[in-house]
């Protein structure tokens, strides 16, 4: 579903993708993991082109990356991204967060935005927050609303960019339990984040990424439990 192929990015003198290349393929569950400033979310966001490429090439099933106008906006649309910070629009409803997109861009009808935005919400446990301003939420509440919201344009690829990683820890399970859940559902899914957890319940596949470098590319067990690279294991040795 999604190939990337010698992929190089620089930001002035810093190159910080270095000839990244990997598959994912469609139903594939990757965790990249590595530290602070190794490139895992400029890969993330290059791949929905919110960030240029200086070389090399991502293909999303076949086609590479538009650079721009419609063709650029239906691969947005089938790319759902989750952040850190929630993003949710401050001035709309839960239920309008998630039916925004939907109405606007796939020209949904009210009603059908409506109804599918709710089984999303039941989904993801917060149905009966749908008539709340975001700011009523929780943050776990609010990261699950921005999966929904994400969901509802049906993607064929979710982008998570240490979508717990701003959440207090009581808050971080039930974000991780919907992860989980989208991951045995069969949703295609590239997940920046240290949760070992989720990394051993979900993926299939771990990158650990370090300097702009895929330094290890192994399943959950084989990375955590026998890490092959120096980088990798003083990595772990700092984060278990
Ligand atoms: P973290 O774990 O802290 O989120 P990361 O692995 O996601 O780190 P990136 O955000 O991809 O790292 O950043 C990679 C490098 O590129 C860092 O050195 C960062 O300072 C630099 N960088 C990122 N975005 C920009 C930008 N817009 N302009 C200049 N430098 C940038
Ligand atoms: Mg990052």
């Amino acid at each position: 579903l999604v190939a990337i192929e010698n992929v190089n990015k620089h930001f002035g003198e810093l190159h910080v993708l270095k000839d990244i290349t990997t598959t994912v393929a469609k139903g594939e569950v990757v965790v990249v993991i590595g530290p602070s400033g190794s490139g895992k979310s400029t890969l993330c966001r290059a791949i929905n082109r919110l960030e240029t490429i200086d070389s090399g090439e991502i293909r999303i099933d076949g086609t590479p990356l538009p650079a721009e106008g419609k063709a650029l906006a239906q691969l947005r649309a089938d790319v759902g991204m989750v952040f850190q910070s929630f993003n949710l629009f401050a001035h709309k409803t839960v239920l309008e967060n998630v039916t925004l997109a939907p109405t606007r861009v796939r020209r949904a009808s009210t009603s059908d935005a409506d109804k599918r935005a709710m089984e999303l919400l039941d989904r993801v446990g917060v149905a009966n927050q749908a008539q709340k301003m975001p700011a009523q939420l929780s943050g776990g509440q609010q990261q699950r609303v921005a999966i929904a919201r994400a969901l509802a344009m049906e993607p064929k690829l979710m982008l998570l960019d240490e979508p717990t990683s701003a959440l207090d820890p009581e808050m971080i399970n039930e974000v991780l339990d919907v992860m989980v859940q989208l991951a045995k559902d069969g949703m295609t899914m590239i997940a920046v984040t240290h949760e070992m957890g989720f990394a051993r319940r979900a993926a299939d596949r771990v990158l650990f990424m370090a300097d702009g470098q895929i330094v290890e590319e192994a399943t959950p067990t084989e990375f955590f439990d026998a890490p092959k690279s120096a980088r990798a294991q003083d990595f772990l040795s700092k984060i278990l």
